[in-house]
């Protein structure tokens, strides 16, 4: 048999290595455009942030280590420009040489990867505008900010990719500023989550110019001005255009394979084209989502190195299958670390889906062990079916294991609720005897029991101001004091039940403390009492940040909450 490979990194490595583990006689060739090959894509920012020094350190394998273990053969610097599925060829490219010649194939897979978008703005061909997908783009970049002592960058985009530069050009004293279409950052969290991610960049000294849609580009002497619909204009060294990525499809447009969502290679489950002989995985194809089962793409690692897997299984005569993807991602943002998985709440409402969520901030290990750091948890399920729909993290410890324990409960089909039976491991120095994990599978439980009900932070705006419904404040006189919300009157929750006569027993309560706990314990009390009460979700720390994050950025999501106060 023998099988030819389009790409030599993610998907395109892991299936050669596979393919060869279970076939020793197979002839394998793996066709790569750049000059590397399994190069860790994951590693470049930091190259570029001088974080990883050694060059040859963004590489795991070269086409000798590879024929050395493997027996593959690698050939970089060559490109596959056509396909012919009759004769099952693919002509190739030198593109040091130029010489062409033509590839016969038994079977062909197909992992080009995904391509940066690059949209036909004026301006965009200056060479003061980078992109990053390759270890030359990381070389070319490096070698800019060395060459020029570039002391400012605009990053367009503010994903995992713009986000991760951003913060290595700052680190290198860069003064950076991230331009962003939509009201936040990072669109694999809910805005309430996106704004801590905010607050830590300009914590950072990292400008974000959110809302803002880059119109074109003009080269000013040495600087390349970043012009925005609203006509203000941003003069730096050097731009960064990280606004996604696009499946790289070209090879399957001309052979005729069939293209799904956003043009990506459509795939069946044992990563199959239409085409027979004909198996695509990673950035390039069309995945189904884990979740809500709908055809999308998600252009992650993780997806292309298991996908690489199970199309050589299946090029060797075997019969393995894709689950589908749910997206879980993670990211270093400085001292924070942010992770999500599966769908937000945002996403999961603009799909129809009748959802719920609980914020929490359970601390990374039990309180009284030294070092234990506050995390914002999130986590959205079904209202009726108690599905677990997605989670989002963020602090500075712990916050990768729950992040795991969470996409782990999903994949396994858990509901929401039931994330309180998980049976965790537990010591002082590494959690709590309840995990931030199984508090949230508590809080789900007691809405799911109709212990409680809840109210989120963009309702409070809207919360009538006018005695019809008490405003109640649980925390302490001295907490109050530092800062509360207009109308929120204030008992704390120690003093609730000899001051109960104070509050109408006619009206709702909506009540709220720091994080979330001493609100509960207050609706408990006043539920048992016979009061309508809901409990504020996320606490005021959680309230104040999204308040301030949003007052900051001037947006005007949701209508109305200009009108709010923080006193
Ligand atoms: P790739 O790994 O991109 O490989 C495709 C290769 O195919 C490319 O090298 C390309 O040159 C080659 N190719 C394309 N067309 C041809 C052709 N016609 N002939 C020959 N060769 C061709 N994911 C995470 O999960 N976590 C992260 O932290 C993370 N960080 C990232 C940071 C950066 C800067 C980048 C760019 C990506 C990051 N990703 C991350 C995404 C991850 O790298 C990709 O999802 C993954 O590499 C996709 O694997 P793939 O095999 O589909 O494509």
């Amino acid at each position: 048999m023998k099988v030819v490979i389009v790409g030599g990194v993610a998907g395109g490595a892991s299936a050669a290595a596979r393919i060869r583990r279970l076939d020793e006689s197979a002839e394998i060739i793996v066709f790569e455009k750049t000059g590397y090959i399994s190069y860790a894509n994951c590693g470049l920012p930091y190259y570029i942030g001088d974080v990883i020094t050694d060059s040859g350190d963004l590489t795991l394998q070269t086409p000798e280590s590879f024929w050395t273990r493997f027996r593959i053969l690698v050939k970089v610097n060559h490109e596959v420009t056509n396909i012919d599925v009759t004769q099952k060829t693919v002509k190739v490219k030198n593109l040091l040489t130029g010489t062409e010649w033509e590839e016969t194939y038994d079977k062909l897979l197909l992992s080009p990867g995904a391509k940066p978008v690059r949209p036909n703005l004026p301006g965009i061909d200056s060479e003061k505008i980078f992109s990053l997908r390759t270890v030359e783009d990381t070389f070319r970049i490096h070698d800019y900010l060395e060459k020029t002592k570039a002391q400012s960058a605009v990053v367009v985009g503010g994903g995992y990719i713009g986000i991760e530069v951003a913060e290595n050009l700052k680190e290198k004293g860069l003064n950076v500023t991230i331009v962003q279409r939509p009201n936040q950052l990072m669109n694999t969290l809910d805005y309430d989550m996106a704004s801590f991610v905010h607050s830590k960049l300009r914590a950072k000294g990292i400008s974000l110019r959110l809302n803002s849609n880059v119109t074109s580009f003009r080269q000013d002497g040495e600087c390349i001005v970043t012009l925005l619909e609203d006509n203000s204009e941003i003069a730096a060294d050097m731009v960064l255009l990280a606004i996604g990525v696009a499946p790289e499809n070209s090879l399957a447009k001309q052979a005729g394979l069939k293209l799904g969502v956003k043009g990506s290679i459509v795939v069946n489950d044992r990563m199959e084209t239409s085409v027979q002989d004909i198996y695509a995985v990673g950035d390039a194809i069309q995945v189904k989502h884990f979740v809500t089962e709908e055809d999308t793409v998600i252009a992650l690692a993780g997806p292309a190195n298991k996908q690489g897997r199970i199309a050589a299984d299946n090029i060797c005569g075997g019969d393995s299958h894709y689950q589908g993807s749910m997206g879980s991602s993670i990211i270093k943002i400085f001292d924070m670390t942010v992770a999500g998985t599966g769908l937000t709440e945002k996403v999961a409402k603009s799909m129809g889906i009748d959802c719920e969520s609980v914020v929490l901030s359970p601390a990374s290990h039990a309180g009284y062990y030294p070092g234990a750091k506050v995390m914002t948890m999130k986590v959205v399920f079904e209202k009726d079916t108690w599905k677990l729909l997605g989670a989002q993290i963020m602090g500075t410890e712990g916050v990768d294991k729950r992040l795991d324990v969470l996409a782990t409960a999903m994949h396994a089909g858990m509901k929401a609720n039931m994330l309180k039976d998980l049976d965790l491991a537990y010591a002082p120095p590494f959690s709590s005897a309840k995990d931030p994990v199984n508090m949230a599978g508590f809080m789900i439980e007691n809405i799911r029991n109709g212990f409680v009900k809840q109210y989120h932070w963009d309702e409070i705006a809207g919360l009538p101001r006018d005695g019809s419904v008490t405003l109640l404040d649980t925390r302490t006189a001295y907490e109050y004091k530092s800062g509360h919300i207009d109308g929120y009157i204030n008992i704390p929750v120690d003093d609730l039940r000899e001051r109960i006569n104070e509050i109408d027993d006619s009206k709702p309560v909506y009540v709220i403390c720091q994080s979330g706990l001493r609100s509960y314990i207050a609706c408990r009390i006043l539920t048992q009492n016979g009061f309508d009460c809901y409990n504020f979700s996320g606490g005021y720390r959680f309230y104040a940040s999204v308040i301030k994050e949003k007052q900051m950025s001037e947006c005007t999501y949701p209508c109305g909450m200009e009108k709010l106060k923080i006193i």
